[in-house]
């Protein structure tokens, strides 16, 4: 029988490899089962492959979870600057403007090396193409089984199996059968930060458009966003888009204002003015020509209606692209039933959760890889606690 670990992490990926770092700095016999040929493949691929992994305006109202305070504790404890410094403590330097935060060298793979080497070099063990399919508590000790039969046990057991966000990362949502073994709820899925699948008729002639605009979306809940718009042939896609997808991604209508920076009674007046030349459409040189066209032909010379149109363009939403091409979950292991304190199951004593697995989802911007980073911390502090109590 494989030798007892003291902390058996299921998932490699930014929460796993967090949590193997603190807990390998303190004990031995920290162990990490990673069902992919690599750890940290999906971090190495984020910010397009530049690394978003935080935000110096952490807070909880970046996020979303079923019990709405559950996130706050561990963001709260593990802020940006606690972030700033673990990253620095791996040799890894955050860009230095507000916002979005990067490394440095904008390589996220740096990021996921730091990790991996980090973890490697304190002595913890990395077990790849191990895809844990079962686990169980029996006399006080976890037991966990791989898909091809081998068999783990340890005292502490940290699922940081992620999501069903980009399974192509190895994530594909199988894994959430583990936390439902334990008698977990996971509340229903759904992709966030995706593409969205909306009715094609009005947004027909205007495939690879982008434009600036705040969007509003409701759905499940309210969004709002501002940032680029870029229309395909099945809906609408770009960051503003993606900002609010996870509330309209099992469908509802999204608000698009074009040129927010505008006001409206400016925006009339300036259509005035223009429609008193003798040439060319109204909104030429306003908006992209194929929506001015677009637009004009609606109204038929209603500068008011035209305004209203350019302010308030809604479109109903029919779905999302789908689960692969998104880049988080919304919903996972219920939050209720986890200590938000400690990140330890309330139902199972030993067992903890961290990172995307969980029902938080955060907006984009380096708010998810932060929730990682925060859940992880905060598990990995209560497992040692308990540890050495
Ligand atoms: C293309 C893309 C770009 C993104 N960009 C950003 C960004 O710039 N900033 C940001 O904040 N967020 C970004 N995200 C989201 C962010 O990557 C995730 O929220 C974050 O990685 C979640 O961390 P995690 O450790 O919980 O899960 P993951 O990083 O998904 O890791 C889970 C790991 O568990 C492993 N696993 C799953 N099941 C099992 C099993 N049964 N046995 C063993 N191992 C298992 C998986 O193989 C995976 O390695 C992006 C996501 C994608 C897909």
């Amino acid at each position: 029988m494989e030798k007892k670990k003291k902390v058996l992490i299921v998932g490699g990926g930014a929460a796993g490899l967090i949590a193997a770092v603190r807990l390998s700095a303190a004990t031995e016999g920290v162990m990490v089962a990673e069902r992919g040929a690599r750890c940290g493949r999906k971090l190495a691929a984020t910010g397009n492959g530049q690394g978003n992994v935080t935000n110096s305006f952490i807070s909880p109202e970046h996020y979303r979870c079923g019990e709405a305070d559950f996130p706050s504790h561990a963001l709260s404890r593990y802020d940006y600057a606690e972030a700033e410094a673990f990253y620095r403590g791996i040799g890894i330097y955050l860009t230095k403007e507000e916002g979005k935060r990067y490394p440095l060298s904008l390589q996220a793979s740096a990021v996921s090396d730091a990790l991996r080497l980090k973890v490697e070099f304190s002595g913890a063990e990395l077990v790849t193409d191990c895809n844990i399919v079962r686990a169980e508590k029996s006399a006080g000790v976890f037991s966990v089984y791989a898909a091809d039969g081998r068999a783990f046990h340890a005292e502490k057991l940290l699922f940081a199996f992620g999501g069903k966000a980009g399974a192509q990362f190895g994530t594909d949502g199988t894994a959430y059968a583990l936390a439902k073994g334990f008698s977990h709820t996971v509340t229903p899925l759904y992709p966030s930060l995706v593409q969205l699948k909306t009715e094609t008729e009005r947004i027909r002639g205007l495939k690879g458009i982008r434009m600036s605009a705040r969007v509003k979306a409701r759905g499940r809940y309210d969004a709002e966003s501002e940032g680029d718009v870029i229309f395909t042939d099945y809906g609408v896609s770009g960051s503003a888009v993606f900002a609010v997808s996870g509330a309209v991604a099992a469908g509802g209508e999204l608000e698009i204002e074009f040129l927010p920076e505008i006001k409206k009674e400016e925006l009339y007046a300036i259509l005035r003015e223009k429609s008193d030349l003798p040439y060319g459409g109204i909104l030429d040189g306003i908006v992209h020509k194929q929506l001015g066209r677009i637009l004009e032909r609606k109204v038929k010379g209603d500068l008011r209606a035209l305004v209203s149109s350019l302010k308030s363009f809604r479109l109903k939403v029919v779905g999302a692209i789908g689960f692969d091409t998104a880049q988080v979950t919304a919903g996972g292991v219920c939050t209720a039933e986890v200590d938000a304190r400690t990140m330890e199951s309330k139902l199972i004593k030993g067992l903890y959760f961290a990172g995307e697995a969980l029902d938080v989802d955060g907006d984009c911007g380096g708010y998810n890889l932060h929730w990682a980073f925060a859940s992880a911390s905060i598990a990995a502090d209560s497992i040692l606690k308990e540890l050495f109590k």
